[in-house]
């Protein structure tokens, strides 16, 4: 085997190494982004029930409000019937009167059934407060464990940066360029074995040659259609 090679495939084996180690945290992921989802909905649902409780308040003041200036009119049609003179006149206030008190009679039912909406609103923020608390404590424990197994993998990551570097030390620099140059590329590694007389990559037949170059470990021949770095397996 090329003197050369061998370093290369420890490299790689490191690369791997790295990768595994990333999808794995890459797998904590969909749990994650559940508890996440779930914890995000009842947050939701509780800004929802406060803006309600807002709404209901604002609805009653608004109310109490309308209310308050009915009776001020009112107030001033009774002074005004105190002192008309005409009999027409004194008629068309009383009619006034009348039509202006059940409008403020039905006014003031609804400002109770909107003073109840408010208590009713307040209820459901209690209650969706309670739903919130439980989610948190029903998450609490397995939100735990994903941490403790992702500073797991933080930490196994991290050995395997450092093997990964220690192992780029012992491959030539011309050599290293080209393996980093590959695997940024779309192959998947940057070493193929010999698949039969063909690249393990892309399946392309390598001219004899070149794969007797390979076999005998006389030099470090890569694929012409793909450009992976080819090998002889032992
Ligand atoms: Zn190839």
């Amino acid at each position: 085997m090329h003197p050369d090679l061998e370093a290369l495939l420890a490299l790689q084996e490191k690369d791997q190494a790295v990768a595994a180690v990333d999808e794995a945290l890459q797998g904590l992921e969909p749990e994650q982004r559940t508890l996440d989802e779930a914890l995000a909905a009842a947050e939701r649902a509780l800004e929802a029930a406060r803006r309600g409780v807002g709404e209901a308040g604002r609805r009653r003041d608004e109310l109490e409000g309308k209310i308050a200036s009915y009776r001020t009119m009112q107030e001033q049609r009774r002074q005004r019937l105190e002192w008309v003179r005409g009999a027409k006149e004194a008629s068309t206030l009383m009619a006034e009167l009348d039509l202006a008190r059940s409008v403020l009679a039905k006014e003031e039912a609804e400002f109770l059934r909107s003073g109840d909406l408010v208590t009713e609103a307040e209820l459901k923020v209690l209650e969706v407060e309670q739903a919130l608390a439980k989610v948190r404590e029903g998450q609490a424990a397995q939100r735990e464990a994903l941490a403790g197994r992702r500073e797991e993998l933080a930490a196994q990551r991290e050995r395997a940066v450092a093997e990964r570097d220690a192992a780029t030390r012992l491959v030539n620099g011309a050599l290293l360029g080209r393996y980093e140059r590959i695997r940024r590329g779309k192959a998947p590694l940057a070493l193929y074995a010999l698949h039969g007389d063909a690249c393990g990559h892309c399946f392309t037949a390598v001219p004899t040659q070149r794969r007797v170059l390979i076999q005998r470990g006389a030099s470090i021949e890569g694929c012409e259609a793909c450009g992976v770095l080819l090998y002889a397996a032992e």
